[in-house]
C-alpha cells in the first residue's frame, strides 16, 4: 500500500496544478497534532485507528514526552477531489512562541495556511502571530475551528448559541486579517467565511468536520451534529461526515496551486532584478528552468545524515548536481533528492519545482540558504521577530565528550538560526543563546538524551543591550603610536529605524538605492542616508569625511574596531543597539605599516566606547508580554505573580469561564515563573509569554546589575571614567 501511495505522489509532483503546499499553524494544545493525524490517516498514511496516539508528527522523542511540537516536521500525501488526485505537501508548525523561527521558516516552504482556532477558547495570541507571519510571506489563510464537540457535551450548547460562538470566533480572525493586510497592496480579501468555503468546524478528537460544501453534500448540519453527540454515534458521525475529507478538500478548491502563488511570492520573497530570466523562470515554476531551492529546515537523519528540507521554486532537483549555496563559496553535490512521506523519507528519482523536498548532500546550507544552479541574489532573509534575550553555559562531563559537544552545537546553530552559539575551547565551557526558557531547555535535553552525551548546564543568564540616550560631543580615538587618529560621534537611532533593521529590511545585503529609501521612509535624512558606510546589528556606521587619503583601504580595520567595540559595550560587555556613529574624520600615517590592524583597531574601538559613555548609555533589559487564564478565584494570585517580578498588569477581562490577565514584565525575573505560577494557582492557570524587545532598566538598578554582570565576566568592578552620572 506503501508503495503505491509514493508512486501516486511521484506521478503527481510533475503536475504543478495538482499540488498544495500548506502548512498547518495553532496556538499551543488547539489541536494542531490531533488534526495533522487525521489529514494523514484520510489519506491511508496512517492507520485510522491509531491517529492521535501515533502522533505521526511529533517524531522527536522529546516533543512527544512533552506533547508539544517543536521541529516544523514534513509530510506528503495524496487526495482525491472532484475527480483529480492531489499532492499535499504539509509542514507542521511548532505552537509555542519559543520556537517562532521555525513557523516563520515553514512559511516560506508554502502558500496555504490552515489556521487552527480551538472554538472554547477563541482566537489567542499565537494564533495572531500565526497569522502575521503566514500573511507577511504572501500566503493565504483558511481556518478550522477545532473542539466544536466541547461546546455541545461540555457547555451544553444548542444549534443557535453554537453558531454564534463560531460566528464570533471567525470575526476575530478576520479582524486580525484585515488589520494586517490593509497595509498589503497585493493581497486582495484574504478574509475567511463560512460562505466562501475557507473555514471549517469540527472535532479533530472525534474526527468528524463540516463545511458549507460538506453540509450541501451531505445534510449534516447543527442539529444532526448536536444529536448525534449527545446520543454517543461519534463513530457515525465520522463515518458520515469525516473530518479528513472536510479539509482536505478545502485544501484542494481553495489554497493556490504553486503556479497561482508563485507569481505573487516571488516579488514579496525575492529582491533581485525581475528582468533576469531566472526571475521569470521561478515565477512560471519552470522545471526545465534553473534550480532554484530554499531550505527551510536542516534535520539530522541517523542513516542518511544532515536532511535539508525546503521548497523547490524552479528548475528539477537530481541526484549528482552540483549547486551554489548562498553565503558561502563553494559548490555542494547533491546525494539523494526525496519527498518525506508519514515522518519518512523516501527517495525518488527527481523532484520538480512547486513541491517540497529533502535532499541530502548541501552540507553547507543552513536553514534559510538559497541553493541553486547557477550564483544569484538570495532569497529574502527570513524574518526573526525576535532576537536572542537568554543565555546558559553547557559543559561535557567528561572531557571525551567534547568534540562530539561541539559537533552536536554546531548542528544545533544550523537546525533553528534563532539560536546562537559560543565555542570556547579553552575553557570547554559553551554558551547557547535563545529566544526563552523552554527554547534553551529543550535544545539542552537534546544534546544529553538523543546524543547521550551528559552535561553540566549553568543556570539561565538574561542578555541585555547596551543603547546611547542623547547626542555625544566629537570623541577623538588615537592610535598606539600616536600617528592615526579618529574623530567620532553618536546618536541614538530611532526606534523606527531599529525596528527596520530588525525586520530586514534595512540592511547592507540589499542594492544601495533600495537601501536609502527604506532608511529615508523610516525618518532618516537625505544625506546621512547616502553615507551609511556599515550596518552591525542595529547600529549604522556613516562616513561623512570626504577626499582623506588612504582612508578607503583603511575601512576594513575601522569596521572590525566598531565591531569590537559594538559586540561588547562599555557598561557591561553586553551588545550595543541603536546607535548611529559618524566617523568627522581621520588622520592617516602616510605609511601601511604605522596604520595596520594593531593601530587602527584600538582607536577606533576606544573612540566607540568613549562617545557612548559621552551619549548617555544605559543597560536595557529584555521584557516579555504574559497572558495568563485562570478561574475567577485564582485571578488575584495570578496578577500577583506579574506585580511581584517587576511586572505591570495591563488588563484583566473575562473571557468564556476564565478570566484573562495581561501584562509585562522583564525576561529576568520570568526565570522560574512556569513552576511558581502552577503553585500560586494550583496548576489552574494556562499562560504564555512572547517577547517584545527592550526597554531601559530603572536608574536605581542600573549600577548593581552593571556590577553583577562585570563580576560574572571576570571584569574590572569598577565603572568606566567618566560614568558618574548615575
Ligand atoms: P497542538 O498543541 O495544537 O498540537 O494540540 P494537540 O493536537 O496536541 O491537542 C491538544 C489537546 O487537545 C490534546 O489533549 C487533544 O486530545 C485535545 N484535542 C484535540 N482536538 C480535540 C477536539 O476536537 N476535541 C476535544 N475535546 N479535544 C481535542
Amino acid at each position: 500500500r506503501r508503495k503505491k501511495i509514493v508512486q501516486e505522489c511521484e506521478r503527481l509532483m510533475d503536475k504543478p496544478e495538482n499540488i498544495r503546499n500548506i502548512a498547518i499553524a495553532a496556538h499551543v494544545d488547539h489541536g494542531k497534532t490531533t488534526l495533522s493525524d487525521n489529514l494523514l490517516a484520510g489519506a491511508g498514511m496512517i492507520s485510522d485507528d491509531t491517529a492521535g496516539q501515533q502522533l505521526a508528527m511529533d517524531t522527536k522523542e522529546d516533543e512527544q514526552e512533552r506533547g508539544i511540537t517543536i521541529d516544523a516536521a514534513n509530510v506528503s500525501m495524496t487526495h482525491e477531489y472532484e475527480d483529480t488526485n492531489h499532492l499535499i505537501n504539509l509542514i507542521d508548525t511548532p505552537g509555542h512562541v519559543d520556537f517562532g523561527g521555525d513557523v516563520t521558516r515553514a512559511m516560506r516552504a508554502v502558500d496555504g495556511a490552515l489556521v487552527v482556532v480551538d472554538a472554547v477558547e477563541g482566537a489567542m495570541p499565537q494564533t495572531e502571530t500565526v497569522l502575521r507571519q503566514a500573511l507577511r510571506e504572501g500566503v493565504k489563510p483558511a481556518l478550522f475551528i477545532n473542539k466544536v464537540d466541547r461546546l455541545i457535551s461540555e457547555l451544553q450548547e444548542g444549534p443557535k448559541e453554537m453558531q454564534e460562538r463560531l460566528l464570533d470566533v471567525i470575526s476575530d480572525v478576520n479582524e486580525l486579517i484585515r488589520g494586517m493586510t490593509e497595509e498589503m497592496d497585493d493581497i486582495e480579501d484574504w478574509t475567511v467565511s463560512v460562505e466562501g468555503g475557507t473555514v471549517a468546524f469540527g472535532s479533530a478528537l472525534y474526527k468528524w468536520g463540516v463545511s458549507a460544501p460538506s453540509m450541501a453534500e451531505t445534510g449534516i448540519g447543527f442539529p444532526e451534529i448536536i444529536e448525534m453527540e449527545r446520543n454517543d454515534q461519534r463513530l457515525e458521525l465520522h463515518q458520515q461526515s469525516p473530518l479528513s475529507d472536510v479539509v482536505l478538500d478545502m485544501v484542494a478548491e481553495h489554497f493556490p496551486n504553486p503556479l497561482d502563488a508563485q507569481p505573487r511570492r516571488i516579488p514579496r520573497i525575492w529582491r533581485g532584478d525581475d528582468t533576469l530570466d531566472i526571475a521569470r523562470q521561478m515565477q512560471e515554476v519552470d522545471d526545465d528552468g534553473e534550480v532554484v531551492f530554499m531550505v527551510t529546515d536542516i534535520s539530522m537523519d541517523p542513516h542518511a545524515g544532515e536532511i535539508a528540507t525546503g521548497r523547490v521554486f524552479s528548475g528539477t532537483l537530481e541526484k549528482g548536481q552540483e549547486l551554489y549555496v548562498s553565503g558561502t563559496a563553494g559548490k555542494n553535490r547533491l546525494q539523494s533528492v526525496g519527498l518525506f512521506m508519514g515522518g519518512e523519507r523516501e527517495e525518488v528519482g527527481h523532484v520538480p519545482a512547486g513541491n517540497i523536498a529533502a535532499v541530502t548532500g548541501l552540507r553547507d546550507a543552513i536553514a534559510g540558504s538559497t541553493v541553486s544552479s547557477i550564483e544569484m541574489t538570495p532569497f529574502e532573509s527570513i524574518e526573526h521577530i525576535s532576537e536572542p534575550v537568554i543565555t546558559k553555559s553547557v559543559e561535557a562531563q567528561s572531557m571525551d565528550d567534547l568534540p562530539k559537544l561541539i559537533e552536536t552545537l554546531q548542528q544545533v546553530a544550523k537546525e533553528d538560526p534563532t539560536i546562537q552559539i559560543e565555542i570556547n575551547e579553552d575553557t570547554g565551557e559553551h554558551l547557547i543563546s535563545g529566544q526563552g526558557e523552554l527554547h534553551l531547555e529543550v535544545i539542552t535535553q537534546r544534546i544529553q538524551k538523543n546524543q547521550g552525551i551528559p552535561v553540566n548546564t549553568g543556570e539561565p543568564i538574561v542578555v541585555f543591550r547596551e543603547s546611547p540616550q542623547q547626542e555625544s560631543r566629537e570623541v577623538e580615538g588615537v592610535s598606539p603610536n600616536r600617528h592615526n587618529k579618529f574623530y567620532i560621534t553618536v546618536h541614538p537611532l530611532s526606534e523606527d529605524i531599529v525596528d527596520e533593521i530588525r525586520l530586514g529590511n534595512v540592511s547592507m545585503d540589499m542594492p544601495e538605492l533600495e537601501r536609502r529609501e527604506a532608511l529615508q521612509e523610516a525618518g532618516m535624512d537625505k544625506d546621512t542616508s547616502q553615507n551609511v558606510e556599515h550596518i552591525f546589528g542595529t547600529n549604522i556606521l556613516i562616513d561623512d569625511t570626504k577626499g582623506i587619503q588612504h582612508l578607503n583601504e583603511t575601512m576594513e580595520l575601522v569596521v572590525e574596531g566598531l565591531e569590537e567595540a559594538l559586540e561588547d559595550g562599555p557598561l557591561a560587555g553586553e551588545p550595543v543597539q541603536g546607535a548611529l556613529l559618524r566617523l568627522h574624520d581621520a588622520k592617516l600615517h602616510e605609511d601601511t605599516i604605522h596604520r595596520g590592524p594593531a593601530q587602527v583597531i584600538p582607536a577606533v574601538r576606544d573612540a566607540v566606547h568613549r562617545s557612548l559613555i559621552d551619549a548617555e548609555v544605559r543597560l536595557l533589559e529584555p521584557i516579555q508580554n504574559v497572558r495568563i487564564d485562570v478561574p475567577s478565584e485564582h485571578m488575584g494570585a495570578a496578577s500577583g505573580e506579574i506585580q511581584g517580578r517587576r511586572g505591570r498588569v495591563d488588563d484583566m477581562y473575562q473571557e468564556g469561564d476564565l478570566m484573562v490577565v495581561e501584562g509585562i514584565a522583564p525576561v529576568d525575573e520570568m526565570i522560574g515563573f512556569s513552576s511558581d505560577i502552577r503553585s500560586a494557582t494550583e496548576g489552574r492557570a494556562s499562560w504564555n509569554t512572547e517577547n517584545a524587545g527592550f526597554r531601559v532598566m530603572a536608574d536605581n538598578l542600573q549600577r548593581e546589575t552593571i556590577m553583577t554582570i562585570r563580576e560574572r565576566k571576570g571584569m574590572k568592578l569598577e565603572l568606566p571614567q567618566s560614568i558618574d552620572y548615575f
